[in-house]
Formats: structure tokens, sequence, C-alpha cells
């Protein structure tokens, strides 16, 4: 409101003074970005041979290749559009150290790095894509703008989406190397989980054909979007794309470390005829979103696959299905936030013999 005013005043006084003033306070960074050239270096998480080079080996998938076809994939769509050179940090099967990969993008003077990756959880039970940003200011707030358009276009793929995080190592600085190295040269970067590929809902994703193209179009939407480019070649056109910035952290951004603060249960109706379990659950975490959420009905020693957790609500009900002839269920619920902290509820006996 003041700089309006000032504006008006100024305006009495000088036709051109306006044009500067307005020119200083209208300067929105998005905007300008479009007509001038963009260096994107793409890195393709991985490479080489030895145990961590390879990245996730599942179901008959190998990260550091899948790395590679998208990264490269990706180049090809992102090379579409205007004013805008595409570089790979390798193009082969290669070990390059995290360093390297960095050092290479500030040589070439990179806009921004966009690490590749897939995923994969040691009891092999999430599933969903996420996006790795750096903790601080400037770079924290680029990474999550990026995380939170590219996530957008994920969704629309069947993806789960797990959200935009950061991660602080022991010595205050940004945990993964490659941010890491990034940030200490002065690029901002972000790292791509894509997709679990050691969970079924992921890995049924990833085996539709054309899966991996899906994504590099996906990805290169994303970045469009982000840098608001065009393109004369397909007539896609991102000029006007506005989003909103995400709030840049005054400090560092640590890592939630814990479960949800509540994770309550309450069984509203049961029918032994249809050996169903009318469950409410409530849920909350102030750190973090909470993103799935799992039952027992045999008092926590198994428990059903991770289920999504609607991350706008505290309270959800949902059916939990008992076998026939299960007497006395004891069920117990777990729920956990997007930093895979766990919290579980105090288990609730139901009284009755299922049999139908
Ligand atoms: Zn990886």
């Amino acid at each position: 409101m003041k700089t309006g005013r000032r504006i008006l005043s100024v305006l009495m006084v000088s036709v051109s003074m306006l044009v500067m003033i307005l020119t200083a306070f209208t300067a929105v960074p998005v905007k300008a970005k479009a007509a001038t050239p963009i260096t994107i270096v793409i890195d393709p998480g991985h490479g080489g041979v030895g145990d961590r080079n390879l990245g996730a080996q599942y179901n008959g998938f190998s990260e550091k290749e899948l790395t590679l076809q998208l990264a490269t994939a990706l180049k090809a769509e992102l090379e579409k559009y205007d004013n805008v050179t595409v570089l790979l940090t390798r193009t082969t099967d290669t070990i390059l150290s995290l360093d390297s990969r960095a050092q290479y993008a500030k040589n070439v003077g990179a806009d921004f790095v966009f690490s590749i990756h897939f995923n994969a959880s040691n009891e092999h039970e999430f599933y969903g894509s996420e996006v790795w940003t750096s903790t601080f200011g400037n770079y924290y707030q680029k990474g999550t703008d990026f995380g939170r358009i590219v996530s957008g276009e994920w969704n629309k793929l069947g993806l789960y989406q797990k959200g935009v995080k950061t991660k602080i190592g022991s010595k205050g600085q940004d945990y993964y190397g490659i941010i890491r190295g990034c940030v200490e040269r002065g690029v901002p970067c972000v790292i791509m989980e894509h997709a679990y590929l050691d969970h079924d809902y992921d890995v049924s994703l990833l085996r539709t054909s054309g899966f991996i193209n899906k994504l590099a179009v996906s990805d290169a939407t994303a970045i469009a979007k982000y840098f608001n480019l065009k393109s004369t070649a397909t007539g896609a056109d991102y000029t006007g794309f506005t989003y909103t910035h995400a709030k840049k952290p005054y400090g560092r951004l640590y890592q939630d470390e814990t479960g949800p603060e509540t994770c309550s249960i309450k069984v509203l109706a049961q029918d032994a005829a249809s050996g169903n379990i009318l469950v409410e659950m409530t849920t909350h975490d102030s750190q973090s979103p909470v993103i799935y959420f799992s039952y027992s009905y045999d008092g926590g020693r198994t428990f059903c696959t991770l289920q999504m957790w609607d991350r706008t609500k505290d309270t959800q009900s949902f059916n939990i299905k008992v076998p026939s002839g299960t007497n006395n269920p004891v069920v117990v619920c777990r729920s956990y936030n997007n930093y895979e902290k766990m919290s579980e509820s105090t288990p609730v006996q139901v009284t009755g013999s299922f049999n139908y």
C-alpha cells in the first residue's frame, strides 16, 4: 500500500522516474527469466560399479540405469524449449563423485542442478515421490518452489506425493552431498526421488509402457514452469505461469526426528456378520504432514500395507475387515509423517466373534 502512494506522488514529478520505480517494485524474478538464456544441469544419480554406485536394485530395476535413461529423455524434452542449454553430469555408466558433479555444474555456470534418483526403503514399506532441497535461505526457497511444481506434475501420473524436505548433517550443513556441494558453489540443487523401486504401488506404475518418458515430460514441464520457458517448436508457453514463493527460513530448517504427537483411535461400529470394524483415527504432527497410516487387528503383531492419509484432515474413519473366525480382535493403528517417523495408538479391544 505504501508503495502505491509513493508511485502516485512521483508520477506528478516525472514519468521517467515512475518507470524506473515501477521497474524496481515489480521486478518479480520469475518473469525476468523467460527471455534470458539459462543453463540446466541434469545429474543422473549413481553410476559405475560397486555397491554404492549402483543405487537401488529391486524388481529387475537398476537405479543407475533408470537415472541415466530418464536424464537423457529429460534433456531431449527440455531442449524443445527456447533459450535453454541442457547438460548432463554423466552420459555413460561411470563413477563420478558428488563433488565433481557439483564442480562441473559450477564450471558450466549452471542456473540449477536437478539430481535424478529413484528410491528404496529398508523395510520396503514406503512408496511415492519426494524432493530434497537445501535448508538455507534462497536455496531452500528455490528448491521448495520447484519441488511443489514438480510434485503437482508427478501427481498427475498417479504417483503419491510425499512432499519437499530438508536434511541437515552433523556439521550443520546440508546432509546430501550433491546439494551441499552445489550450494557451497552457489548453485541451487534438488534431489528428485521419483518413485520407489522396492514397492508394488510404484513398481506397477514404472512397469506401464513409456513411464520413464512420462516422467521426463513431467520433469521438463515443471522446469519450464519454474523458469517461465516457452517452446517455439511445440507451442508450449509457460511465460505467464506464476507460483507463490516458499518462505525463506531464518535459520536452519531441521528435519523432523519425531513421530506425530497424537495418534488415537475409537471404534465407531462393528459388524460380526460382515467382519467389518469401523475405526476413527485422530493424528496430528505440528512439524510435518502425516502421509501414511496402517492398522492391525491382532494387537500389533501384523500391520496392513501403508495406506494414504488425507493430510488435510486430523481425523478420518476407515473400515477394517477382519478374517472370519476372529475372536475379540485388538485394533492398533500407526501414523507416519513425511519423514517416515511413526506413532502408534493405544490398542483397543473389540469384543465379539467375527464369523461370516
Ligand atoms: Zn539414488
